[in-house]
């Protein structure tokens, strides 16, 4: 054991570090909150192999005057605050005064900056963290911040660095969140000299679209409600737009990008009624508040806060999210539908369903679900063969099979339950949850024979992939290919999709594919396969799966009842719900007071 001495002013700077910029884009975000911070109206970001080699970012902000630059990369330095009181209501992004001492002791660091009065810029250099002299140089008013070498006097940490598009694009998010927060704020991003985003002022529905695209900007509901103590602003996607992973969803409270439980917890509880259990919403949400009522002063990068009122912020999103997505969404009529019977000459028809052909225009419209159809007439007979009096002759199969578990489907309920008739009584099946434990024990068969087959789609889906998603289709190819896909790069940023896993040629390719890449991006496409694999088939059976208020027909619906009666767990989703439910003639006689 050593006696115990003060650390030196590097050693705590680089522990600091390693709290605050525990990555390039730390850097990335504190240099652009500075900018902000500073008043900047256009800032240029400019990075080199992920931020490792370089990140230099230049505003047109205030700048620093000669004489403070020592002070600026100094620990505990900072112009933002003075006092305990300032520290309550503080709304500046900056105020703990140690992003840019802990950023220059761990890379060769140089800050030049002009401010408005003075006659050229002037700057300080500091490798490792040891300053030099402040010299004048040349440069517009503004400041700009050069870090290079990422790191380099700390190689551990260095070793630890992802590659060099996985780093850049965490350094791409942080642009995009700040892009978010700050809509007539200027921002151009390179990388390896190649443009990655370029947004000019604009409004922040304008802003949404650029930095997020036009599938979430067209899907989404804008909303602003609120009163002058606070008020919560921005765009919730409609939940046909929900995603695999929370990739996107954004929550500022004051223009700072933060991870809050109580709001997100809210806005769960919003959705909860309108989306699919395994999907995320996705949204953009501002919160601006009183700084009083909130301390930012939680965590050192100041990714969380604390409400004073937690609960009035709870319901304040909770109550405007729901009626916003009710409003949102068209009321969809919850009728009856009952199927054309099989042969539809041969079995008596129901007078009440003698009404506008509801269901078969339903059926049109559907897509087919992907299970074998197989009618078996005889075995219909069982079960309907006293009221099939006008069978034709061909017809009548003898009656000597049993009659299956679940029975002969009767009919639809509400689009979602198919109603079936065994010898018990009623089968109740929810059709959607049977169906998806269906394809996802057909997908796990599959890959585990290693023979998951492809099917070439007709015309190929091309979709936009942000930096991150990019390297993720190059590093899972085979992966990929093994699930059965056909993906590859057209360009840096956009994605082809060829080919899908045969059973889920039904679904949306372009949102399937997206799904399957952030399932292995949020879980390393190493263990995607193995470690996350029942979770990633999990996701791609819920896009094969029957949606809640497709019409089906008959035989569709005798043939689900058939494979579930060969499926593996069938009788629970894959989340634990029932598929099916019986009800037992005798419950219904119950029911109706029969027999007493
Ligand atoms: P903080 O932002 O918490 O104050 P920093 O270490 O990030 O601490 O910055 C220290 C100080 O340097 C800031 O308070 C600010 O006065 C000055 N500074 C840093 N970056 C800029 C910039 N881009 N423009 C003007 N001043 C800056
Ligand atoms: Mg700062």
């Amino acid at each position: 054991m050593r006696r115990i001495h003060l650390l030196s002013d590097l050693l705590i700077n680089q522990i600091a570090a390693g709290e605050v910029i525990e990555r390039p884009a730390a850097v990335v975000k504190e240099l652009l909150e500075n900018s902000i911070d500073a008043g900047a109206r256009a800032i240029e970001i400019e990075i080199e192999a992920g931020g490792k080699d370089l990140i230099r970012v230049v505003d047109d902000g205030g700048g620093i005057e000669a004489e403070e630059l020592p002070l600026a990369i100094a620990r505990h330095a900072t112009s933002k605050i003075g006092s305990l009181e300032d520290l309550e209501r503080v709304t500046s992004l900056g105020f703990r005064g140690e992003a840019l001492a802990s950023i220059a002791a761990v890379s060769r660091f140089s800050l030049a900056s002009r401010s408005s009065t003075a006659h050229h810029a002037w700057q300080i250099e500091s490798t490792g963290g040891s300053a030099a002299e402040v010299v004048p140089t040349s440069g517009p008013a503004g400041t700009r911040v050069e870090v290079r070498d990422l790191y380099f006097n700390t190689p551990a940490r260095r070793k630890f660095l992802r590659s060099e598009a996985t780093e850049f694009g965490y350094c791409d998010e942080v642009v995009r969140r700040i892009a978010l927060s700050q809509p007539d704020l200027a921002l151009t991003l390179l990388h390896n000299r190649r443009s990655s985003l370029r947004v000019r002022p604009q409004d922040q529905a304008d802003r949404v679209r650029a930095v997020l695209g036009d599938d979430f900007a067209d899907a989404s509901l804008a909303l602003d409600e609120g009163n002058p103590m606070v008020r919560l602003h921005g765009f919730l996607a409609a939940p046909t737009f929900s995603r695999a992973t929370r990739d996107c969803q954004y929550v500022f409270v004051n223009g700072r990008f933060v991870r809050d439980k109580v709001i997100a917890h809210a806005i769960g509880q919003a959705y909860q009624d309108v989306l699919h259990h395994q999907r995320h919403a996705a949204f953009v949400l501002f919160l601006d508040i009183d700084p009083t009522r909130v301390d930012v002063n939680v965590h050192p990068t100041k990714i969380e806060v604390k409400f004073r009122d937690p609960q009035a912020v709870h319901q304040l999103v909770f109550r405007s999210l729901t009626r916003r997505l009710a409003q949102g969404r068209t009321a969809v009529p919850g009728d009856i539908n009952v199927s054309e019977p099989p042969t539809p000459s041969s079995l008596p028809t129901n007078p009440s369903s003698a009404r506008p052909a509801t269901p078969v225009a339903g059926a049109l419209r559907q897509t087919s679900m992907g299970l074998a159809v197989e009618e078996p007439q005889g075995l219909y007979r069982v079960l309907f063969g006293a009221r099939a009096i006008d069978l034709s002759p061909p017809m009548v199969a003898p009656a000597t099979r049993e009659v299956p578990p679940l029975g002969f489907a009767l009919g639809q309920l509400g689009g979602i339950y198919v109603l079936a008739q065994n010898e018990r009584g009623l089968i109740v099946v929810d059709m959607h949850a049977a169906h998806e434990r269906i394809v996802y024990e057909q997908l796990k068969c599959g890959l585990d024979a290693a023979r998951v087959q492809s099917q070439q789609l007709l015309i190929p889906a091309t979709f936009s992939v942000s930096p991150l998603e990019a390297t993720c289709v190059q590093e899972n190819a085979e992966a990929l290919r093994k699930l059965g896909f056909d993906l590859a790069l057209l360009s840096a940023s956009t994605t082809i999709v060829r080919a899908v896993p045969a059973l889920l040629d039904d679904a949306d390719p372009v949102s399937l594919a997206r799904d399957v890449l952030h399932q292995m991006l949020e879980h390393g496409s190493n263990h995607a396969l193995t470690a996350h694999r029942d979770r990633l088939l999990a996701t791609m059976a819920c896009h094969a799966a029957v949606r809640a208020k497709r019409a089906l027909t008959l035989p569709e619906m005798n043939a689900l009842l058939r494979q579930m009666e060969v499926t593996d767990r069938a009788d629970q989703c894959n989340h634990g719900r029932p598929t099916w439910m019986q009800i037992t003639l005798k419950e219904l006689d119950a029911l109706f007071q029969r027999g007493r």
